[in-house]
């Protein structure tokens, strides 16, 4: 068993992070996507709306259309994705360097916050230095200050409903579909 997370991120990378925020919230909620009610601690994550299945395909069986989904406008860069669900590979030799990968995203015990623009990763087996977003994935590692992310989907999100946000909103999103166990 696993799940899908799936990540929205803005083509354009113009974007004030705050305007981004308040846009998708306000078409998310006009959808019923979202709902009004706040998800655990963080002020921008959402539970389910009434009609949170719309965006997904192979629906049957399941009652909403995600667990939580996560809004994210910020003028600090975040990683993409945030679930455990990268395999990342050296895009020098291809080793496998998932390990020394989640040892500094998921570092820093303290609250001192990970500048992951600047993080690097070095290889084991080639002793190259890349940055996160230079890895390779089979979904792909990404640097942004604004996406929105839907955890525990049911199926593929759907092309029709994703030019129905982007007429709503005017953004043209990138779609990444990351499965983790
Ligand atoms: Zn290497």
């Amino acid at each position: 068993m696993g799940t899908w997370s799936t990540y929205l991120i803005p083509e354009s990378v113009q974007l004030q992070p705050e305007h981004y925020l308040a846009t998708v919230k306000s078409a998310l909620q006009k959808f019923g996507i979202i709902g009004e009610r706040q998800y655990g601690d963080n002020p921008n994550c959402f539970s389910a709306g009434p009609q949170s299945l719309d965006p997904f395909e192979n629906e049957i069986g399941w009652k909403t259309g995600f667990e939580y989904c996560s809004l994210y406008g910020n003028s600090r860069i975040e990683v993409v994705p945030q679930d455990p669900s990268a395999e990342p590979k050296c895009p020098c030799c291809t080793a496998d360097v998932h390990e020394q990968y989640y040892e500094v995203v998921n570092g820093g015990e303290d609250d001192q916050e990970l500048d992951y623009e600047s993080a690097t990763i070095t290889c084991g087996a080639c002793g190259r230095s890349s940055r996160l977003d230079q890895l390779k994935d089979d979904v792909g590692i990404f640097l942004t200050t604004t996406y929105i992310n839907f955890d525990d989907v049911p199926g593929r999100l759907r092309t029709d409903w994703l030019a129905k946000f982007k007429a709503e909103t005017g953004i043209t999103h990138r779609l990444l579909e990351y499965w983790y166990t």
